[in-house]
């Protein structure tokens, strides 16, 4: 069959790159179309204590490094690029980057999740000057600051809450109900701290600051008071979104974007399985996605090695 790779991964994440080393390793030849900023959720994380094979924890962005090498090591051609569009109405499959098309026998795709925003027009304005959506990576640079805002109550509110209130004298967590989505211990973890204020019932409405933030405006959804809380910056921690704007019309999605998967990780199209947080909205774990990948590479590696190829070229 005249493809330019048997399998084509979409993604540049644990789920992503564990697909493409297990297709290397079956012998097919693999592309992954990582994506400008290759490596995904990690990259904005620090330690990662609860990725199996490190007995002291390893840096987020040393472990995708590691991945990279090893995907490269394996003989998979990456390319640092995003998919810009995909083909899956005719066979064989069709990823493009920019122009440039590929076309395999089976696709599977890695694209991950990306941090949802508050909507509100101050956090873009100040984003990258108070506003962040990854604590572990920007904290740092508040050390030693007055006040920082967390927005959210789920675990990644309170891991940002106990990592900033290392480095902050003050942490406020802003969130909209009385009670946290958060696990119990890391919630219990957070309450217990001292430099930790709950404000609940609240919704940010606006973030304030001319040239970097000053102070954001807080709205008790019970009583309707606004009150401003002085912070030098704001942690919008309030879950995340499934990147498959190029799936859609191509893949069969939910109502929230994720990608639909079937047994075996297939998707809604002959040949195109799924693999990580694009799909996995309830463990969204690295070493989860990391599994998946796997999954969808043996998956795909049998449905090329069962024929199914070319049944699907037979007019
Ligand atoms: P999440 O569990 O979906 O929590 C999002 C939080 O943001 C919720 O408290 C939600 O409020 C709030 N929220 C959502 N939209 C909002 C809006 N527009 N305005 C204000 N608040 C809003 O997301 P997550 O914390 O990122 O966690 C995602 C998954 O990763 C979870 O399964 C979590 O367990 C897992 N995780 C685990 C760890 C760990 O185990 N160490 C660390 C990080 C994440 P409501 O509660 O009212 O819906």
């Amino acid at each position: 069959m005249d493809t330019d790779y048997d399998i084509i991964v979409v993604g540049g994440g644990p789920a992503g790159y564990t697909a493409a080393i297990y297709a290397c390793r079956a012998n097919l030849r693999t592309l992954q179309v990582a994506g400008i900023e290759a490596g995904g959720q990690l990259m904005l994380t620090r330690e990662v204590e609860n990725y199996p094979g490190f007995s002291r924890g390893v840096l987020g962005p040393d472990l995708m490094e590691n991945m990279r090498q090893q995907a490269e090591n394996q003989g998979v051609k990456i390319i640092y690029d995003n998919a810009t569009s995909v083909n899956f109405r005719s066979y064989p499959l069709e990823v493009y980057v920019n122009e440039e098309r590929f076309r395999a026998k089976a696709v599977i795709v890695a694209t991950g999740a990306s941090p949802k925003w508050l909507g509100l027009p101050d956090e873009r304005r100040l984003l990258g000057r108070g506003v962040s959506s990854c604590a572990t990576c920007d904290g740092p640079l508040f050390r030693g600051t007055d006040s920082t805002v967390v927005v959210g109550g789920g675990d990644t509110a309170m891991e940002y809450t106990l990592f900033l209130s290392n480095l902050v004298s003050k942490v406020y967590v802003v969130h909209r109900r009385d009670s946290l989505r958060a696990s119990k211990v890391l919630a219990e973890r957070a309450m217990k701290n001292p430099k930790v204020e709950f404000v609940w019932n609240s919704v940010v409405e606006g973030i304030l600051g001319e040239r970097k933030v000053e102070a954001v405006k807080v709205r008790n959804v019970k009583t309707d008071e606004v009150r401003e809380i002085a912070c030098q910056s704001v942690f919008v921690a309030i879950g995340h979104k499934p990147n498959t704007e190029i799936f859609q019309g191509q893949l069969e999605l939910d109502e929230e974007g994720y990608v639909k998967v079937y047994d075996g990780m297939r998707t809604s199209v002959p040949g195109v399985f799924a693999a990580g947080d694009v799909h996995d909205r309830r463990y969204r774990q690295a070493v989860t996605a990391a599994g998946y990948g796997c999954m969808a590479a043996m998956e795909a590696i049998w449905f090329i090695e069962r024929g199914e190829p070319e049944k699907l070229l037979k007019p």
